[in-house]
Order: C-alpha cells, then sequence, then structure tokens
C-alpha cells in the first residue's frame, strides 16, 4: 500500500512490522519539547543522532526517506502535507498518554489522514493487559487513591506462561517463578565490575553534539568525553551481546548493591536502546533465555573472584515496598550457596549464567518494563499529577549541583550529572527515597528524572517516580518505598566514608536519612498506618518516647532547612 509511514523518535527500529516495505518514510525532528526544559545535553545528543542515524540506514535499505526539522510537530507536518494534499499516513501508536489522537487531529486540520497501529515495541498490547486485569481498571482518584492496586509479581507469571520465557511445560524453569532472595549482595572488596562497552562517537554524533549544546541550555556533562551510548541498531546489538557475554552471570547477585565509583556495576545500561527502539524487547529478553539455554548454571552458582563481606541477612527491598501478601516470595531455596565456584579463568568462555541471574533480568524486562507501560496507559491523566501524601516542597538544589556531604546522593546525582544514567537502586532507594522522605512534589521529581536521564520518557518515569517512588498513589505498589540509612548501609560502601554517621538518628552529625524516614511516617501516619504492612514499622515508632520523637522531629526540621539551603 502507498500510505506514509511515520516514525517517532523512539520507534528506531528497521525492522518493524509497521514499516514492512514501505516505499516513504517521515521522520520529523521536533526541537520544542527540548526548549522547555534543561535536559541532560547527553539525551538530547543521543536521541537527534540516533534519530539521524536512522535515516541513513532506512535510505541504505532503499527507503524514501522525508527527514525534516522542525519546532514542532505541526510545523513538520505543515511542510510535509503542503505537497502532498490528503495523503495517509501511518504510525506505530506513541507511548505517551494522548499523543496518537493529538497528532491524529494534526494531521486531520491539514487535510491528512493518520491511522494508529498497536506499539510493537512492547512484547504485551493493551488487549492482552485487559484480559489479565479485568474491566474493573486501575484508574486515580483526586485523592491519589487507586481503583485498586496491581501486582507485578502476578503480571510477570502470568506474561511468562503467556510467553513460554524461561518456562518448562506450564513450570518455571527451576521450580521458582522468583529467586530474588539470590539478588541482593554487595560485590566483595576488589571485584571487578565488566567493562563497559564504548561506542564512540561518529562524525555524525560529534556534529549533533556541537548543535545540541550550541542550540539548548542543557543540563550535566556537556562534553562528549563520557558518551558511549550505542546509537544506531548494530551498536545495540553488540551492546546486548557483551551484556549477554560479560554482564549477566553477576546481574542478579549484584543487582541491588552499590558501589562508590562504580556507576554500572553488572546492569545492562540497555535501556536507552531499548526506549530508542534501537532493540525490541523481545530479542533481548530471547537472548537471555538462549545464553541460560547455553550456559545455565544453578541459582546462586555465581562466584566471585574472591569472597568479600557479603551480607546474608540483606534486607530485602520487598521489605519496603513490597506489597502485603507475601505470596510473590520465592520461597525456600536450598540451591546455590554450596555450588562449586566456577573457574572460568582457565580460558576465555563466558562465565555460567546462573538461574537468579536469567530470572531476574527477564522480570525487570516481562514484568516490571510492560507492566509500567500498561499502569501508565491506564492511570494516565491522574497518574501525572497524583499526590497522595500531599508533598510539596522544591526539590533541593543538591539535586543539580551534586553539592551535598550525603555520599550516597552526592554519588547518585554525581552518576546523573556525568552519564544521565544511575542503576536501578540509586534512582528508587536514594534519588527517589531522599526525595520521597524530604517532602518533594512527586511531579517535581518526575521531571527532574525526565529531564536528568537518557533513558527517560514520559510513559516510563511516570509510573516509576510518581507511583513507584514517590508514592503519590498506591496502583502499583501498597506501601512506600522508603527506607532509612541502614538499607543504604546494607547495600553500599558509601556510609563509611560518608560525613554522616549512619548509626545516629538525631543530633547534628546524624545520617539525615534516619531522622527523616521517621518523622516521614510520623507525618504521613494518617495514610500510612493502616495500609500496606506498614504494622512493623509503627510498632517500632510507638516504643519511641515523647522526648525521643521530639529529637527527630528538630533534627528532621534542621535536615530540611540545610537541604532546601544547599547546605547538607
Ligand atoms: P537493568 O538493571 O540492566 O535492567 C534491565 C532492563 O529492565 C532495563 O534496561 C529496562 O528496560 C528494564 N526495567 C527494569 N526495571 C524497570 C522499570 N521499573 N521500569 C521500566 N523498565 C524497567 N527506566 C527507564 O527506562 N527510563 C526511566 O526514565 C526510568 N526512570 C526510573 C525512575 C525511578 C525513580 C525508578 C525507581 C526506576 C526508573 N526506571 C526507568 C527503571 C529502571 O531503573 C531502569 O530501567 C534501569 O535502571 C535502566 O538501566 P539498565 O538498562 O542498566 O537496567
Amino acid at each position: 500500500d502507498d500510505a506514509v509511514r511515520w516514525l517517532l523518535g523512539d520507534q528506531l527500529n528497521p525492522d518493524l512490522d509497521a514499516l514492512g516495505d514501505a516505499d516513504e518514510v517521515l521522520l520529523i525532528e521536533a526541537h520544542g519539547f527540548a526548549d522547555r526544559k534543561p535536559y541532560h545535553a547527553h539525551k538530547l545528543t543521543l536521541v537527534f543522532s540516533a534519530m539521524r542515524h536512522f535515516r541513513e540506514e532506512l535510505r541504505e535499505r532503499g527507503h524514501d526517506v522525508t527527514y525534516l526539522r522542525a519546532d514542532s510537530f505541526g510545523e513538520g507536518l505543515d511542510e510535509f502535507l503542503a505537497d502532498r494534499p490528503g495523503a495517509d499516513l501511518r504510525l506505530m501508536r506513541p507511548a505517551s498518554h494522548g499523543a496518537g489522537d493529538r497528532l491524529r487531529e494534526l494531521v486531520a486540520a491539514r487535510g491528512g489522514s493518520l491511522e494508529l497501529s498497536d506499539n510493537e515495541l512492547f512484547w504485551t498490547t493493551p488487549d492482552d493487559w485487559r484480559e489479565w486485569a479485568g474491566e474493573e481498571g486501575t484508574a486515580i482518584g483526586d485523592d491519589g487513591t487507586a481503583a485498586r492496586t496491581v501486582r507485578q509479581e502476578h503480571w510477570y507469571r502470568h506474561v511468562r506462561r503467556e510467553t513460554g520465557v524461561l518456562m518448562d511445560g506450564d513450570e518455571p524453569v527451576g521450580g521458582e517463578w522468583n529467586y530474588d532472595d539470590l539478588n541482593r549482595e554487595t560485590p566483595p572488596d576488589g571485584w571487578e565490575p565488566p567493562e563497559r562497552p564504548r561506542f564512540d562517537p561518529d562524525e555524525l554524533t560529534r556534529e549533533t553534539h556541537a548543535w545540541v549544546t550550541d542550540r539548548f541550555d542543557t543540563w550535566g556533562d556537556d562534553s562528549l568525553d563520557r558518551f558511549a551510548w550505542p546509537v544506531t541498531r548494530e551498536e545495540a546489538r553488540e551492546a546486548l551481546d557483551r551484556f549477554v557475554r560479560d554482564g549477566l552471570p553477576a546481574f542478579g547477585r549484584y543487582q541491588d548493591a552499590m558501589v562508590g565509583g562504580e556507576p554500572f556495576l553488572s546492569h545492562s545500561l540497555l535501556s536507552p536502546a531499548i526506549n530508542l527502539g534501537l532493540l525490541d524487547p523481545r530479542e533481548v529478553v530471547r537472548a537471555v533465555e538462549a545464553a541460560y539455554e547455553e550456559r545455565g548454571a544453578e541459582p546462586g552458582a555465581y562466584e566471585p573472584a574472591e569472597r568479600g563481606e557479603t551480607d546474608a541477612g540483606a534486607t530485602s527491598l520487598d521489605d519496603f515496598g513490597g506489597d502485603g501478601d507475601g505470596d510473590d516470595d520465592p520461597g525456600a531455596n536450598d540451591a546455590g550457596d554450596d555450588e562449586p565456584a566456577t573457574d572460568d579463568s582457565a580460558s576465555d568462555d563466558p562465565a555460567p549464567v546462573p538461574l537468579n541471574a536469567a530470572e531476574g533480568f527477564v522480570r525487570q524486562v516481562i514484568g516490571w518494563r510492560e507492566f509500567v507501560r500498561h499502569v501508565y496507559r491506564e492511570a494516565m491523566p491522574e497518574l501525572a499529577a497524583a499526590n497522595r501524601l500531599d508533598q510539596d516542597r522544591d526539590l533541593p538544589p543538591a539535586y543539580w549541583d551534586g553539592d551535598t556531604d550525603m555520599q550516597c546522593l552526592a554519588e547518585a546525582v554525581g552518576h546523573v550529572r556525568e552519564y544521565g544514567y544511575a542503576h536501578h537502586i540509586e534512582r528508587l532507594m536514594v534519588l527517589s527515597n531522599v526525595a520521597l522522605l524530604y517532602g518533594a512534589d512527586p511531579a517535581d521529581v518526575n521531571e527532574w528524572f525526565h529531564l536528568g536521564f537518557v533513558d527517560a520518557y514520559h510513559w516510563v518515569t511516570t509510573p516509576n517516580v510518581v507511583a513507584m517512588g514517590s508514592f503519590g498513589t498506591d496502583v502499583l505498589s501498597s506501601k512506600p518505598y522508603a527506607a532509612s540509612g541502614s538499607y543504604v548501609n546494607r547495600m553500599s560502601d558509601h556510609c563509611a566514608d560518608c560525613r554522616y554517621a549512619v548509626s545516629r538518628t538525631t543530633g547534628e552529625g546524624a545520617c539525615p536519612l534516619n531522622a527523616l524516614y521517621w518523622d516521614f511516617l510520623k507525618e504521613n501516619e494518617e495514610t500510612l498506618r493502616g495500609t500496606g504492612r506498614m504494622g512493623l514499622m509503627y510498632s517500632h515508632l510507638d516504643d519511641k518516647g515523647d522526648s525521643e520523637l521530639a529529637a527527630i522531629r528538630d533534627r528532621a526540621t534542621a535536615v530540611r532547612e540545610l537541604a532546601a539551603e544547599g547546605e547538607l
């Protein structure tokens, strides 16, 4: 057929069914959005460079590409439709709320037509979700309370069954759905993470970057020295191969760990490529599954070069944010720690892939990524403004300049400034946790994440930041992911180097997270005491006497003032 295929800047995949053998392809590089916020220079460089590389690739494949630069989509469409009155356009449904309808109107107002198809760059469809979730929906009310709380773990198992990923007939491979209890260790001293794959900026990326830094007011490191993200499909495939070869073996085990000076650890660093469309989530998951088939090992079988301090009693993230009924517990798992060490030093063969690594990874993609996308679709537009705890403070200046003596926050903000990246636990348990306990407005926090991260798009930050991180609504967990300094201390090496004492709650020099944590519980008692699994935390609060509570309050007030002044 002769409909023009229009592809957006996060749909950059030449193998899409939606592209087919279409002759004419339209790409519009709209710049206006980047005038409105100080995005990270690497983010703008990444998006625009990937679009420009995609243009070249489509042309090499024989498509007739119209590539327009404009202030807005409307302006781009004016130009495109001026020569093609009544053209029929076809577009995969954009991931952003309301964008499909808005674009259809823009095209119609200029005399063309726009047909929307399902977005192939997600594995599951809106119909799949509806069938699983039922008709009830997950709408959010004016007070930020959701009609119901949906559980990622249940969705994840459903998608495993439907896709057959890591399934053995009707049963999960290995007998358990979830091996997260093996994924809470910290690496021993001297452990070296795999080398970060570097995709050095080529001429087109350099040119794009020069234009970006000249044209826009950006935030974060505006040099290209640390920029190493894949900008083409070929590079993205290589990044996937490298992760599967080098990163996957330790992915599970150290997934929740934070180490000073190590922004990446064994994380895949694939979200920028997946979210641009350079990688299809199916191929990412299938590659990990295939690696498990070839190199699979028992859960927990990863052995670091040297064994150091691992904290067997590490507190589960679920203890802070889990949902209450405990039925997602993977259960006792007796495999693992007694397995023989895998000796991969004798050859260049890649290390074995323990089941907890493969399972942990696929859960992030077919569980969390698909899940938050559907929650976003259903809970917008209320989700973006949800603020169940009525928090309204401005984000402290440390989020912008990284200037703070809180070692955990300085590290995490530093990673964002330098790379436009921080890994999941830094995002959740430091960057959004500090903002939550401090009392920052969830919409402001969302905006900060959106402009600062190379992988950020409205559909993915909004559920992660407003719902998961800020507890602006209980749509995806009935309990906030709030933690005091002891969590950070257990999962990182930051506290040893910090000016603040993690062992103390009150008085000058005490870890700011401690007083903020208890004060946050006290402040939000009405909403939180009765919900989720907060009972234990409130019983600890109940044990505190009046004078201790008064000292906590004083310290929390002082911490908030210092933070607001940029003096923390
Ligand atoms: P890995 O740790 O290697 O995980 C593998 C993949 O799983 C990721 O590439 C990603 O595609 C997927 N994934 C894992 N968790 C999530 C999740 N909660 N939501 C969606 N995908 C997930 N992810 C983004 O892609 N963009 C964001 O802007 C973003 N903002 C976040 C903000 C907060 C407050 C939190 C708590 C999480 C956010 N996430 C976001 C989710 C997650 O932290 C990132 O996907 C992950 O850190 C990306 O790094 P990676 O590719 O090395 O991930």
